[in-house]
């Protein structure tokens, strides 16, 4: 069930039968010269979407601005600054919870969120820990790519050039959901160097065409309906385990 198509009465009838959410949560950044700039939104929103298909979980609207500060000297790269984020997670996590959710389950797509969402989740905690009463929900973050098996078949569809940043996974998963969107490109060199992230001056001068480690032209979007597949399964999987009580 996804919640924008839904009302509020549907909603209300869902929270009856279930208290658990699972967002979406990604960047929209560059993604090198193939990659497409929502990559990081796209990957968890099409996973999850895919798995209430055969499921009944709710999933809310895709929060798809992040932290990506060191891609701005890219055009299309809209980024939050930590503290804009970790408020506006803050938020979201308290309308959800003002309905009735008690379990919120963060699918991740950029591993440049990590550190501010569980910096958030900490900040919605303490509030609960200050005021001396229980919080009313626990909130859990996943990677997409650390869904069950998820990370093993990637290794094994992209033994080399995987990388770090426009990966060939995460843009075959673009590609299977949008194979209309397709982009080519010759690579120079084939895979991209790797090194550190700072600020975005410094990561355009290393990263001249915006990869990290990858070589994005392995892609196929059948390899992304592989990984769609497996991590749909791992979703519900992951879903029905944080729902259980005392989880
Ligand atoms: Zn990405």
């Amino acid at each position: 069930m996804l919640l924008h198509l839904s009302t509020w009465p549907e909603t209300e009838d869902f929270l009856r039968r279930s208290t658990t959410v699972v967002v979406p949560i990604g960047s929209n950044e560059q993604h090198g010269p193939t990659g497409l700039l929502g990559t990081d939104w796209l990957c968890p929103e099409i996973i999850a979407h895919e798995a209430q298909k055969n499921a009944d979980i709710l999933v809310a609207p895709t929060f798809n601005i992040g932290m990506a500060q060191h891609h701005l000297d890219f055009p299309g790269t809209i980024a939050l600054r930590p503290s804009t984020f970790m408020a506006a997670i803050g938020d979201w996590t308290r309308s959800l919870a003002h309905h009735g959710f008690t379990k919120i389950f963060f699918l991740n797509g950029h591993g440049g969120n990590v550190a501010t969402i569980e910096a958030a989740f900490s900040e919605l905690y303490a509030d609960a820990s200050f005021a001396g009463r229980s919080a009313g929900f626990a909130c859990k973050l996943t990677n997409w790519w650390d869904l069950k098996g998820v990370f093993r078949l990637a290794q094994q569809q992209f033994p080399v050039g995987h990388g770090s940043h426009a990966t060939p996974s995460e843009i075959a998963v673009t590609q299977w959901a949008y194979p209309d969107h397709v982009k080519a490109a010759n690579y120079a060199p084939q895979i991209a160097p790797s090194g550190p992230i700072r600020e975005a001056k410094d990561f355009r001068s290393r990263y001249a065409d915006g990869r990290m480690g990858s070589d994005p032209g392995l892609a196929s979007p059948e390899k992304g309906g592989e990984l769609v597949k497996l991590a749909a399964a791992g979703l519900v999987e992951a879903v029905r385990a944080f729902e259980a009580p005392g989880a």
